[in-house]
C-alpha cells in the first residue's frame, strides 16, 4: 500500500519543516522518503498539513468514564448520530460512547490518544473499553500514588523494590506510564480527609506527598520508562494553590532524566495555578508558573483548558470530587479501589459569569501564552474534566488569535480584568506552534517521538490535512476559518490509510494498544511479590490471578520495552 501526499503546506517541527511545500510519501503504514508511481496521490493544493495528532492526556475509557455515562443519561441523549454501513452509533458529549471517542479524535486529525488514569485493579474495564474505539492509537497511564505497596516501599527507601513494583504495575495494567493523582490524598480519602501539602503525613504510612512523588520520579528514570513521571499535583482546584504547584515543580531539579525529555510532566495545570484565598478573591496565576517553566528545564505540563458549558470531572482525587460536588450543589459519585487510590465524578457546568470560572479560563490560555517553548505546554482539555476534546479547534482559534480572546472576554465580568494577566497578552501562536503542542511535542513527552508526531521517514504514516491554506489566511482575523477547520479535517490518514475525508469517516481499522514491558532483576521482583501475595492474601477482595490483565485483553499490542537491565527496544 502505497500513497503520496503532493502539494501540501507542511508543518513537521521535529524535522525543521515550517509550511514549505513538501510530498509525503507513505508505504506500509509508514513515512519513506519514496514511493514508486502505483502510489494513490492526493493532491492537497497548498493546504495544511501536520502529522496526526497526539494526546497525551484525556479520559477515553475505563470504570469513571462509564460512572459518568450512567450519571448523565441527559448527556448520552445528546450528540446522537445512527449506525451507517461503515459506522457504530454514537452518542454523548462530554461522556460519549467507545465508537464516538475514536470517530470524533479521528475527525479532528488525530490519530494517536492516551488515557490518562487507571487504577491496575479497573485496567480490564480500561483495556475492554480501548479494545472498543476504533481507528486511533492509544495507552493508559497507571496509577501509583496512593497505591499501599508504593507508600509501603517509599517508607522503607528501597527504591529496587519499588521499581520492581512499578514494572509489575505496568505488566499487570498493560500500562504505558506512571500516574500520580494528589499523592497521598486517595488514602487520606478513606478517613474522610484529604493532605494539605508536600509534607503532610500520610497516617498508617509515615511518608509524605513529597517522599512519594521524588520516588517515583526517581525509580521512572531507574526504568528508563518512556514517558516520566505524570503527575496530578496536590491541592488541585484550591484557591492559593499555585504555591503548591511551584513547590512541586522544584522536585523536578532533584532528578536526572534517564532520556531525552522532562522527568516531571504536571498535568492540566490550569487547575493548579490559582492564587487568591477563597473562591471571592479567586485570581490566576498562571504568569508565576509560566514564569517558573521558562526558566527551568526537565518539566513539561498540559494545559486544561477550560470550555464554557457542559464537562464532566473524573479524577482520582476523590478528596477533591466531593469538595466540587459541594461547590456545584451537583450529583457526585465515589470510588474506592481497594488499596489503590479514590476517584470521584461530578458533572459541572463552567459559567461565563462566575469568575472563579473565568479566571480558569484564562489561566490555560495565560500558561501556554506566556511560556516560551510550545514543547513545554501542551493542548488539552484534560477531556471531559476542562471540556470535551472535541472543542481543541476552539483552543487552537484562541491560542492564535487575539483578536478573538479579546472578544471572549467582552463576555465575561468586568472584574475578570483584575484577575487575571489574560487581557494585556498580545502574543499569537503560529501553525508550527500548533504543531508542537498537539503533536510533537505531545509525542516528545510521552517517548515516542521516534514514531509519532512527525513526518520524516521511519514515522507512523499518520497524517492529517486541513482545508486551509497557510499562505492564504490571517490566522489573528480569520479565526472562524481556523475553529472551523481544525474541528473537521479535510483528509485523516492513519498508518497509510484515509480514515478520513471531508470531515467523514470512510474506513474504521483498528489502533494499537501501546503498552510498557519493563525489565528488573528476578530478585527484586522476587522480594517485591512476597509482599503483593501478602497484601492480597489479607487485604484485597480478589485473588491475584484474576488480577492481571491478559494477552487476550489487547487485540492490537504495541510493546515498548524499558527496564534496569539496558534492553532492545522491539
Ligand atoms: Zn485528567
Amino acid at each position: 500500500m502505497e500513497l503520496l501526499i503532493k502539494n501540501g503546506a507542511v508543518f513537521d517541527p521535529k524535522n525543521g519543516i515550517a509550511g514549505d511545500k513538501t510530498d509525503i510519501s507513505i508505504k506500509d503504514g509508514k513515512i519513506v522518503d519514496k514511493v514508486s508511481t502505483k502510489a494513490s496521490v492526493i493532491d492537497a493544493g497548498g493546504r495544511l498539513v501536520m502529522p496526526g495528532g497526539v494526546d497525551a492526556h484525556s479520559h477515553i475509557a475505563g470504570a469513571k468514564v462509564n460512572v459518568g455515562r450512567i450519571m448523565r443519561p441527559e448527556d448520552t441523549r445528546s450528540g446522537i448520530k445512527p449506525r451507517t454501513k461503515l459506522t457504530r452509533p454514537c452518542t454523548g458529549y462530554t461522556v460519549p460512547n467507545v465508537y464516538a471517542m475514536g470517530y470524533r479524535y479521528a475527525q479532528m486529525g488525530y490519530t494517536t490518544v492516551f488515557e490518562a488514569a487507571q487504577a491496575i485493579m479497573k485496567a480490564r474495564h480500561t483495556h475492554e473499553e480501548l479494545e472498543e474505539i476504533p481507528i486511533i492509537d492509544k495507552g493508559a497511564l497507571t496509577l501509583f500514588g496512593s497505591n499501599w505497596p508504593t507508600m509501603d516501599f517509599v517508607r522503607e527507601k528501597d527504591m529496587d523494590k519499588l521499581a520492581a513494583y512499578v514494572a509489575w504495575g505496568l505488566l499487570a495494567s498493560r500500562g504505558f506510564g506512571v500516574k500520580v493523582v494528589n499523592p497521598g490524598g486517595g488514602e487520606m480519602w478513606g478517613y474522610g480527609k484529604n493532605v494539605s501539602g508536600l509534607d503532610d503525613v500520610v497516617p498508617n504510612f509515615d511518608v509524605t506527598p513529597r517522599d512519594i512523588i521524588i520516588s517515583l520520579m526517581k525509580v521512572n528514570e531507574m526504568l528508563g520508562l518512556p514517558h516520566s513521571l505524570h503527575l496530578h499535583c496536590n491541592n488541585l482546584g484550591k484557591p492559593g494553590n499555585y504555591r503548591t504547584t511551584l513547590a512541586t515543580l522544584e522536585l523536578a531539579k532533584q532528578v536526572k532524566p534517564s532520556k531525552d525529555r522532562q522527568v516531571m510532566h504536571v498535568t492540566h495545570i490550569a487547575f493548579n495555578a490559582m492564587g487568591g484565598t477563597n473562591w471571592m478573591d479567586f485570581e490566576s496565576k498562571a504568569d508565576e508558573i509560566a514564569n517558573f517553566l521558562n526558566n527551568s528545564e526537565n518539566i513539561t505540563t498540559d494545559m486544561g483548558q477550560v470550555i464554557f458549558g457542559s464537562a464532566t470531572s473524573m479524577t482520582a482525587d476523590g478528596p477533591w470530587q466531593y469538595t466540587l460536588s459541594k461547590l456545584v450543589h451537583g450529583k457526585w459519585s465515589n470510588g474506592d479501589v481497594e488499596l489503590e487510590d479514590a476517584s470521584g465524578v461530578v458533572p459541572v457546568t463552567y459559567y461565563r459569569q462566575a469568575i472563579s470560572h473565568a479566571a480558569m479560563w484564562a489561566s490555560g490560555l495565560e500558561l501556554a501564552l506566556l511560556t516560551k517553548d510550545p514543547y513545554k505546554v501542551l493542548l488539552t482539555t484534560d477531556h471531559p474534566n476542562g471540556g470535551p476534546f472535541v472543542n481543541y479547534s476552539e483552543v487552537i482559534a484562541l491560542l492564535m488569535s487575539s483578536k478573538k480572546r479579546q472578544e471572549e472576554i467582552k463576555t465575561l465580568p468586568p472584574v475578570f480584568n483584575e484577575r487575571t494577566k489574560l487581557p494585556g497578552i498580545n502574543r499569537e501562536l503560529d501553525f508550527n506552534e500548533i504543531a508542537i503542542m498537539t503533536r510533537a511535542g505531545s509525542s516528545k513527552v510521552l517517548g515516542l517521538l521516534e514514531t509519532k508526531g512527525h513526518l520524516g521517514a521511519g514515522a507512523d504514516g499518520d497524517v492529517a490535512i486541513y482545508d486551509i491554506k497557510p499562505d492564504q489566511i490571517d490566522p489573528s482575523v480569520e479565526h472562524v476559518k481556523i475553529k472551523s477547520a481544525f474541528s473537521s479535517a479535510a483528509y485523516t490518514i492513519k498508518g497509510g490509510e484515509v480514515v478520513v475525508k471531508d470531515g467523514q469517516i470512510t474506513a474504521t481499522p483498528m489502533g494499537r494498544t501501546f503498552w510498557v514491558d519493563a525489565s528488573v532483576p528476578g530478585e527484586h521482583t522476587e522480594v517485591m511479590m512476597k509482599d503483593i501475595r501478602n497484601k492480597f492474601k489479607n487485604y484485597y477482595s480478589i485473588g491475584l490471578a484474576n488480577y492481571m490483565v491478559q494477552d487476550a485483553y489487547l487485540t492490537h499490542p504495541k510493546v515498548v520495552k524499558a527496564g534496569v537491565v539496558p534492553v532492545e527496544v522491539s
